[in-house]
C-alpha cells in the first residue's frame, strides 16, 4: 500500500476479499476516505516533480526494472491472480502476467520515439515551423475494474510512469489485494516509493479519486458508471480515458474455416469465465454453417474442465467467476432467453457448491430481441442466431449501443476486411478473438457507449501527456503582412494572393 495509507487514522471500515471458487476469505483492507486519497495524491505529486526531470530513456530503463522482478515473482502473483480472481493459471499468466511484461518491455523500447517531438510542417507559412511536444500532465487516477485486475490498471501504470506521471491507482473493492501485490513488486523494483499509490476502498474512493486533483483519469469499467466519472470530469475539466462494456459479435461467414472458428468462439465465450470485455457475446451464423458451428462449438465446450485452478494441481479450462452478483445476472439472462424460447445446447445453470460458477453454456435459437443479445452478459454464455446471409450479420452486429470488440470469420481475408470495415467497433479481428489486448502497439477501446478514448499504443501513451505546440520563425522578418496599420494596398496584395492561391486555376478558367 503507498506510504499515504499507512499514515492515515481512524478507519470508517474495511472490505473483505475473497477466494471466489471456495467462498474462503484472503484479507481485509481499509476503506480510504477522501483526505487519505488526497494525501496519496499528494505524495505522488511531490515524487513526479523529480520524476519528470529524467530523460525518458532514464524512466524506461528504470519501469523495465519491473518487468524483471514480475517475472522472477511471477508465481507469487499467479497465485494471488488465481486466488483473488477465481481464473485458471493459465489465463493469469497469458493475461495478465505476460501483458503486463510485454507492455512494459514493448514501450520502454519505443516510448522515446513515440513520445519524440512531431514536426508540423506549414504548407502556407513557410517561414515559420511548428512542432508538437509531450509533456507528462502530473498524477493520473486509474480507476479499474475486477475482471483482469492486473493487467488493466498495472499497464496503464507502467505506460503512464513512461510518460512521466505518477499514478494513484483505485482497484476494484472485489480484487484490490493484486494491486498491493503490484505495489510491492514496484518497491522491489527499486522504483520511487511515493511515486505509485494504491487506494483501496469502493465507489466512493473511486469518486474521491476524481475530486483529488488528479490530472487525467483512465476508468475501465461498467458503461453505468463510467457515464457518472466521465460527468465527474467534465465538472471538474480534467480529461478521462472511459474503457466501458462490450457486446461483441462474431459473424460466422458461409465460407468460414468452421474447425477454427468454433475453437475461437468457444475459447472468446469462456475464457476468464466469460468476463472479457471483449468476449463472444453473440454469435451470427450464417444459415448454410449454422448447424456444423453449433455441432462444434457444443463438443468443445462439453470437453471444458471447470473448477478452482486455486486448490487443485490438475489442469482446469473454465474457472470461478470473480464477483457473486455477476453470476446472478448470467443466471437471469439465461432463464429469461430460455423463457423466450432460446435453447440451452449445453450448461445453462449456476454451479453447486460454496463457490461462485456458471456451467459453460450455449443457447440456439436466439433472436435479437432477447436480452441475453443485447445486453451485457460477463459471464461463460454463447448466444447464437441463425441469419440468412452476412448482410444481416452485419446489420444485426452494428444493432447494439455498444461497440469495443467484433469478430469476423472467412476464409477469404479481402472479405474478411471489407467486412470488418463496415463494423461498428474499436477493433474488429478476422478469424481470431480476444487477442489484441495482448499487442501494446494497437489501440483499445470502443465506440458509441463503449466508452471514449484508447489505451495501449502511441494515441494511448501520448494521451497520458499533454499534446503542446510551439510555433517558430526560420527566417528572421522585420513584420508580418496583416499586422498594423491596416491599409488599402496590403488589403489588396492579400486579396490578389488568397485569389490565387485559394481560387480556380488559371487553366480552370
Ligand atoms: P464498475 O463500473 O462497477 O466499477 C469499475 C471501478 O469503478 C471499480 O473500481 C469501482 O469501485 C469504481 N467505481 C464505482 N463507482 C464509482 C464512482 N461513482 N466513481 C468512481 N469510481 C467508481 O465495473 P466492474 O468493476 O463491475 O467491471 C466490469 C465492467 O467493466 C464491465 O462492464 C466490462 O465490460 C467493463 N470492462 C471494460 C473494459 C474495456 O477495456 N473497455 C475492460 C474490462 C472491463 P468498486 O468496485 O469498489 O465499486
Amino acid at each position: 500500500m503507498g506510504s499515504a495509507a499507512s499514515t492515515a487514522s481512524a478507519r470508517p471500515s474495511v472490505i473483505t476479499s475473497i477466494n471466489p471458487a471456495t467462498g474462503t476469505p484472503i484479507g481485509e483492507v481499509p476503506e480510504m476516505t477522501a483526505a487519505e486519497v488526497r494525501a496519496a495524491v499528494d505524495l505522488a505529486r511531490a515524487a513526479q516533480r523529480e520524476w519528470a526531470q529524467l530523460s525518458i530513456e532514464a524512466r524506461c530503463r528504470k519501469v523495465l526494472r519491473f518487468a524483471e522482478v514480475l517475472m522472477e515473482r511471477a508465481e507469487e502473483m499467479i497465485d494471488l491472480l488465481v486466488r483473488e480472481g477465481g481464473k485458471t493459471r493459465l489465463e493469469a499468466l497469458g493475461m495478465e502476467v505476460v501483458v503486463v511484461a510485454d507492455l512494459v518491455r514493448y514501450f520502454a523500447k519505443h516510448a522515446p520515439e513515440l513520445l519524440a517531438p512531431v514536426p508540423l510542417p506549414l504548407h502556407l507559412l513557410k517561414h515559420r515551423a511548428s512542432y508538437l511536444h509531450f509533456v507528462p500532465r502530473g498524477v493520473i487516477g486509474i480507476i479499474a475494474p475486477w475482471n483482469f485486475p492486473f493487467s488493466i490498471p498495472i499497464g496503464e501504470t507502467m505506460m503512464s510512469l513512461i510518460a512521466g506521471n505518477g499514478v494513484v491507482l483505485k482497484p476494484s473493492e472485489i480484487t484490490p489485494f493484486v494491486a498491493l501485490k503490484a505495489k510491492e513488486l514496484y518497491l522491489a523494483a527499486e522504483l520511487p516509493p511515493d511515486l505509485f499509490q494504491v487506494v483501496t476502498g469502493r465507489g466512493s474512493t473511486g469518486a474521491a479519486l476524481i475530486d483529488s486533483g488528479v490530472n487525467k483519469i483512465v476508468f475501465t469499467g461498467s458503461v453505468a458508471t463510467g457515464r457518472k466519472v466521465g460527468a465527474a470530469c467534465g465538472e471538474r475539466l480534467i480529461p478521462c480515458t472511459l474503457e466501458l462494456g462490450g457486446k461483441a459479435p462474431a459473424v460466422v461467414c458461409a465460407d468460414a474455416d468452421l474447425d477454427r472458428t468454433a475453437a475461437a468462439i468457444t475459447w472468446g465465450g469462456f475464457a476468464n469465465s466469460g468476463q472479457v470485455c471483449a468476449s463472444v457475446e453473440r454469435v451470427y451464423a450464417v444459415d448454410s454453417i449454422h448447424d456444423a458451428l453449433v455441432e462444434r462449438i457444443v463438443a468443445h465446450t462439453k470437453e471444458l474442465r471447470q473448477g478452482d485452478a486455486s486448490s487443485s494441481l490438475s489442469d482446469v479450462d473454465v474457472g470461478a467467476m470473480t464477483w457473486d452478483q455477476q453470476v446472478s445476472t448470467v443466471e437471469k439472462l439465461v432463464d429469461a432467453a430460455v423463457a423466450s424460447g432460446a435453447k440451452v445446447e449445453t450448461g445453462g445453470k449456476r454451479g453447486t457448491g460454496p463457490g461462485q460458477f456458471f456451467q459453460p453454456t450455449v443457447l440456439t435459437s436466439c433472436r435479437q430481441e432477447m436480452d441475453v443479445m443485447r445486453k451485457e452478459i460477463f459471464g461463460p454464455v454463447i448466444p447464437i442466431m441463425r441469419v440468412t446471409d452476412e448482410a444481416e450479420a452485419v446489420r444485426l452486429a452494428n444493432d447494439s449501443h455498444l461497440g469495443l470488440l467484433a469478430y469476423v470469420f472467412t476464409r477469404d481475408r479481402e472479405r474478411g476486411k471489407r467486412i470488418a470495415e463496415r463494423i461498428q467497433a474499436g477493433t474488429v479481428m478476422v478469424n481470431d478473438v480476444l487477442a489484441t489486448y495482448g499487442c501494446p502497439e494497437t489501440p483499445w477501446g470502443g465506440v458509441k457507449d463503449s466508452g471514449i478514448g484508447r489505451t495501449h499504443s502511441a494515441i494511448g501513451l501520448r494521451d497520458l501527456c499533454e499534446t503542446r505546440h510551439v510555433n517558430h520563425d526560420r527566417v528572421a522578418l522585420a513584420r508580418e503582412v496583416w499586422w498594423y496599420p491596416y491599409k488599402e494596398g496590403t488589403f489588396r496584395t492579400i486579396l490578389r494572393g488568397a485569389r490565387l492561391l485559394f481560387g480556380k486555376r488559371f487553366w480552370q478558367r
